[in-house]
């Protein structure tokens, strides 16, 4: 910018010295020749009074001083004296125009340039009374001459003038330049620079507010999308064209077992080596929609693979992945569930059909009669019960929570129960003992009698004759601890994991001969379940079992 200013400056100021010496120095020279030639007129008159009065006219312009060439010519242009020429050897001077403009107006004047064009004559000639004419001039520089004489003055101060404008150009550079350079550009409004910038300071103002505005309106869209990832339990990958990461969030990286930050910039090989994950990218790319189950560890996961597509095209991949694993195993243990269902009913069924077609077909002894009719009811029983038990698990798996909770004090509860079930606990002479606080829990009477009384029941059926059984309630560590245990047969290590699936049973024979269904702890566990309360057991082969039940403190 000083720079510019400077060439400006320095073009003006030189632009603005010639032009005035070409404007003066003609001005001022024709100034100078019109004075000369007064002067010379003057002169011309002086001597010519004098001549009058002299009677040797040539050896009075003798004695005149040289300064100036005088010459007296006759009027038919014959040169009579010079001084600084010899008059013989000079030419008739008739035809100059000076002499001729004297001759005829009684004045003349002219100017002749010498051969160098850089000094001029000027000739003024004047007719005395005596008709001669006598002519003074003068040898004076010529404009030409006059110029190139002031060159180096002109020169010098051009040159003056380049240093001036340096300066100049410098101080009003920085000058200039100094309120520009301390803008506010964060807040354009607020400066008092120059007026000219006041179009310029508003309009970057007002572009600052849209940029502003846009920058929002982006940051909390990307904002929104970085809490709805982040908050997903779904995992969410974005690939570009050339299948690398460019999102992912946290549930992704967790499924796909790197850290997210890694996983960004990189190849979707490097997050997953899956062959058929790669494959179905391609199709992807190709604008198909599609979908693979995938299993890591024990968890199982559906991905959805879905092309971003635009108006050129697909420009990314989005790739979502579900948690699939409670799904599958609700599906899976649905398809045991119906296949258990069938053989559990077919058993008993079996049964009842042969001992009935024995009798039909007359091959049983009448005496027998009696021990199949009796068959046909205990497996019609276990039937119901089994029957029953499958509408209780149903009913259970389609609750979502307890419609109608209540509190229920478990010492009229578990009191009715005992005394229910003591004549089964009296037919094996087992010692029953209840130990029951008063405490209450929250939920539904008719459940929390069906788990005890599946609990109990066991207790009674895998406990030998002679044995105990106590059956204990008592608020323990903000809980309502309670708890069945037995001297029973118990239940090996290896069955504890499974005890509580459904159709479990460590003996079958053992479990049909008592009427057990093998759903009993399966429904304990679900009811236990719906009443937010914890499960736990602890057995020993031979020495007995105890079964827990930790319910939340009634509200
Ligand atoms: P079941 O109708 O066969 O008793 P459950 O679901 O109630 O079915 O019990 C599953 C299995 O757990 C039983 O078959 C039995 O082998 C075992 N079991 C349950 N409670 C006890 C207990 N108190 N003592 C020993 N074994 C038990």
């Amino acid at each position: 910018m000083a720079r510019r200013i400077f060439r400006n400056i320095a073009l003006v100021s030189v632009l603005a010295v010639l032009l005035s010496a070409a404007l003066i120095v003609p001005t001022l020279y024709r100034a100078y020749e019109e004075s000369m030639c007064t002067e010379l007129m003057q002169e011309a008159r002086i001597i010519a009074g004098v001549l009058q009065n002299e009677g040797d006219e040539a050896s009075f312009l003798q004695t005149l001083p040289a300064d100036s060439r005088i010459t007296l010519i006759a009027p038919d242009g014959e040169v009579l004296f010079d001084n600084w020429a010899d008059a013989l050897h000079m030419e008739n001077h008739a035809r100059r125009p000076e002499i001729q403009q004297a001759l005829q107006n009684g004045a003349g004047q002219s100017t002749r340039a010498s051969d160098t064009l850089s000094e001029i004559t000027l000739y003024c000639a004047l007719r005395t009374n005596d008709g001669k004419i006598l002519r003074i001039g003068s040898t004076r520089r010529s404009i030409i001459g006059t110029f190139v004489n002031m060159l180096p003055l002109i020169g010098g101060m051009l040159m003056g003038i380049a240093l001036l404008s340096i300066l100049i150009a410098r101080k009003a550079a920085r000058k200039i330049v100094e309120p520009i350079n301390a803008l506010d550009l964060d807040h354009p409004l607020e400066n008092e620079a120059y007026d000219e910038l006041a179009p310029l300071l508003t309009r970057m103002h007002r572009q600052r507010e849209e940029i502003k505005q846009h920058m929002q309106a982006l940051e909390s869209a990307r904002a929104e999308l970085a809490a709805i990832m982040a908050n997903m339990r779904e995992g969410m990958v974005l690939l570009s064209q050339e299948q690398t990461v460019l999102s992912m969030n946290e549930s992704a990286a967790r499924i796909f077992n790197i850290p997210a930050e890694r996983a960004i910039g990189q190849k979707l090989c490097v997050v997953d080596r899956s062959a058929d994950l790669a494959g179905l990218t391609q199709r992807c790319l190709a604008g198909q929609r599609c979908s693979i189950d995938m299993q890591r560890g024990e968890r199982q996961y559906e991905l959805f693979i879905n092309p971003v597509l635009c108006e050129s095209g697909v420009r990314g991949i989005v790739i979502l992945v579900l948690d699939v694993t409670e799904r599958y195993a609700a599906e899976k243990s649905r398809r045991e569930f119906t296949a258990n269902v069938s053989h559990e009913l077919k058993t008993p069924l079996t049964s009842i059909s042969g001992f009935a077609e024995i009798i039909r077909d007359g091959i049983a002894q009448p005496q027998d009669i009696p021990h199949f009719a009796g068959m046909i009811c205990k497996e019609s029983a276990r039937l119901i019960a089994l029957v029953n038990d499958i509408l209780e698990l149903s009913r259970l798996d389609e609750k979502q929570g307890l419609p109608a909770w209540e509190s229920v004090s478990l010492q009229p509860l578990l009191g009715a129960l005992v005394q229910d079930l003591s004549l089964a606990a009296q037919k094996k002479r087992l010692n029953v003992r209840l130990s029951c606080e008063e405490c209450a829990v929250c939920g539904d009477p008719i459940l929390l009698r069906e788990l005890f009384f599946n609990l109990l029941d066991n207790a009674i059926k895998y406990t030998p004759e002679g044995g105990c059984i106590d059956i204990t309630a008592a608020p323990e560590g903000g809980k309502i601890a309670c708890a069945v245990s037995d001297s029973g047969i118990g239940i090996p290590a290896e069955h504890l994991p499974h005890i509580f699936e459904r159709f479990y049973r460590v003996d079958k024979s053992h479990s049909r001969q008592t009427g057990g269904t093998g759903l009993g702890l399966a429904i304990v566990k679900h009811i236990a379940l719906l009443h937010g309360a914890q499960l736990e057991l602890s057995s020993k082969e031979g020495r007995g079992t105890k079964i827990s039940v930790r319910f939340p403190l009634s509200k």
